[in-house]
């Protein structure tokens, strides 16, 4: 019997080729896994009638954690209302926290000065207004409720303490809009202090979210540990992504306190299916994050420094980065070369 046995969502559009890259770096570590594909994705609702199958669900809860391909979800507006997989796996397993730190790689070309960023955005995953509480109230009138709790407020405003006491870092700062919101907002931002009176060794401070998203573009290095509610979480770590080099960077961690699932920032970006065009990145540094959870330290090391060698090296060599980093490489010939560099 294995050490580990991991459920593997492959995922919808280019999510295949990103976990195959994920998965061979995986298995050429010689980390004692069992990775188990499970039924989950667009793919499954359109086969099956359902985006996570009964017999997922049975694998999820005999597994150590998930390693997920990202996965497709229809525009609202059309014919099909099929509800997130990522949003309904964060909810049901409780992943409380979004994890997606920032962090700047030598070699990757970026879009401003700032070429030694390391932040972490920490995002509320459970509720705010992807609770997806919607309601038609005629049909010339839709509403969607923005939920926040007590305990969903503690506990992310306490993960971000912890987490930046942990990487012995100095700062936590919320991002809300309590100016406006002013009950949900408000809420939070009361809740957040009282959490921060227990780490009385770290700084902690409140913004609003429109000086935030200039400081993402004008001084992003501003940023330590970043605490916020799940819809600004989500757009500020897009731009984080971009700030890195673009999505093919960013990884993510869905933490709970007895579970977890990993996913780059990325979707499936389903105009590259098929093409072996997108960079693994982002999927192969999710699987870094995964094996820091399992205790897997010296494992991680060893394949976040090859990663890094390859995007150091891909500065000057086209020859084997992917399309976005200006190279010419496919994802299978830059996962043969992070391999490479982990012998
Ligand atoms: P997306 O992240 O899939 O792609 C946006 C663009 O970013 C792409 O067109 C591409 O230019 C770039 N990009 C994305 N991943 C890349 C990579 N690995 N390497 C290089 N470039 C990359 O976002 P979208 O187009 O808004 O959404 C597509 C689908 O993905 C939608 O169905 C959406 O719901 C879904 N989605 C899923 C998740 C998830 O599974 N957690 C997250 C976001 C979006």
């Amino acid at each position: 019997m294995s050490k580990y046995k991991i459920a593997v969502i492959e995922g919808d559009g280019t999510g295949p080729e990103v976990i195959g890259c994920a998965l061979r770096v995986l298995k050429s570590t010689g980390l004692d896994a069992e990775f188990i594909p499970i039924e989950a994705g667009y793919w499954a609702y359109q086969k099956f009638g359902k985006q996570v199958t009964d017999s997922a669900w049975e694998i999820i809860h005999e597994s150590n954690c998930i390693l997920k391909g990202p996965t497709t979800t229809p525009t609202g507006g059309g014919e099909t209302r099929m509800k997130s997989v990522a949003v309904m796996l964060r909810q049901k397993l409780d992943l409380y926290a979004n994890v997606r730190p920032c962090k700047s790689r030598a070699g990757v070309p970026v879009p401003t000065k700032f070429t030694d960023l390391d932040f972490v955005i920490v995002r509320e995953n459970t509720e705010g207004l992807y609770k997806g509480i919607e309601y038609e109230m005629s049909e010339d009138e839709v509403v969607s409720l923005r939920v926040f709790t007590r305990k969903g407020c503690e506990r992310i405003s306490r993960f971000g303490f912890e987490l930046a006491r942990r990487e012995k870092r100095k700062k936590v700062t919320l991002i809300t809009k309590a100016n406006i919101l002013q009950i949900t907002d408000g809420f939070f931002t009361n809740i957040f202090n009282k959490v921060a009176e227990n780490y009385p060794d770290l700084e902690h401070e409140d913004i609003f979210v429109d000086r935030a998203n200039m400081y993402m573009i004008t001084r992003p290095d501003y940023f330590d540990v970043i605490v916020t509610s799940n819809l600004f979480g989500d757009v500020l770590s897009d731009a984080a992504a971009g700030l890195m080099g673009g999505l093919g960077l960013a990884p993510g961690a869905n933490m709970g306190d007895s579970f977890a699932m990993f996913e780059a920032v990325h979707g499936s970006a389903p105009r590259y299916a098929g093409q072996n065009k997108v960079n693994p990145t982002a999927m192969i540094l999710s699987a870094v994050m995964m094996l820091k959870y399992l205790g897997e330290n010296k494992i991680a090391e060893k394949v976040e420094k090859a990663v890094d060698k390859v995007l150091l090296e891909g500065a000057t060599n086209k020859e084997i980065v992917t399309y976005d980093l200006d190279g010419t490489a496919t994802n299978i010939k830059m996962t043969d070369e992070i391999v490479k560099r982990m012998e």
